[in-house]
């Protein structure tokens, strides 16, 4: 490895402290809202909730769908303790008393601050307090997608990982191995790797191109809900909404459902 060792060093915290990107405060569109839904207070939206047309007009078939790409298992422990602190967190931050990710509305593209997929699996395996939040379970994401365009799978998509405040409770998290939205945005490998999975994913669980958001876009989801005063104006830097326009229009220049 050739990073030097104080730059593991702020890696390793930056990532404990955010799960992903850098934590930021209140960094909200100004667009008007145009969109309301019945599950979640947003203050704002980017877009209605669902905009595919054909989104919701046909119940999901195995010959319907994208062909699923190549991905490797790669899981982190997610015991019964694991399982119980996210009952809870659940519990705390949106009134549910499940850990199990039901009917996900929303996919949350993030990128890792770390070097390789083996430092990221090696932050997301402990089950200990963020050191950003200080919550339990540790943070996590659903799937991790490496530089080189190996797609890891973490956590069963049937499980909420935290990966990104006011969003767990309905979101696929997705993160990427890197520093910088520009950085992924160019990796030809991990982009093509990471439109095959969305695509996938969007397609199997009717999630609309609108809904497959930034971490930094999560303030104006019209799915973002969140019970403790403190954290409702939380996000991060991680994907924002320039570089998810790019993202957006590359997947839907990748075919519909
Ligand atoms: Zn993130």
């Amino acid at each position: 490895m050739s990073i030097r060792l104080p730059a593991i060093a702020a890696v390793v915290i930056a990532l404990a402290a955010a799960g992903c990107g850098k934590a930021s405060q209140a960094v909200r569109s100004t667009a008007p809202a145009t969109a309301t839904s019945t599950t979640a207070a947003a203050p704002l939206a980017l877009a209605p909730a669902s905009t595919h047309p054909r989104m919701r007009s046909r119940a999901p078939t195995a010959d319907a769908l994208p062909p699923k790409p190549p991905i490797v298992q790669s899981p982190i422990p997610f015991g019964p303790r694991r399982k119980a602190e996210m009952v809870a967190y659940a519990a705390r931050h949106y009134g549910l008393h499940t850990y199990r990710l039901i009917n996900p509305h929303v996919i949350v593209i993030h990128y890792t601050v770390t070097p390789d997929f083996q430092s990221t699996f090696n932050t997301f395996a402990p089950d200990v307090p963020d050191s950003e939040l200080h919550e339990l379970p540790g943070t996590c994401a659903h799937f991790v997608i490496d530089a080189d365009g190996t797609i890891h799978q973490l956590v069963p998509l049937g499980i909420m990982c935290r990966h990104t405040v006011g969003l767990n409770w309905t979101a696929i998290g997705i993160e990427h191995v890197g520093y910088s939205d520009a950085q992924v945005l160019h990796d030809h490998r991990q982009m093509a790797a990471s439109l095959a999975l969305v695509r996938w994913l969007r397609c199997r669980y009717h999630i609309g191109i609108a809904n497959v958001i930034g971490h930094n876009e999560s303030l104006a989801s019209p799915y973002h809900r969140e019970h403790v005063p403190a954290l409702r104006a939380q996000t991060h830097d991680d994907f924002d909404h320039a570089d998810m326009q790019a993202y957006r229009a590359r997947l839907r220049a990748g075919g519909s459902c």
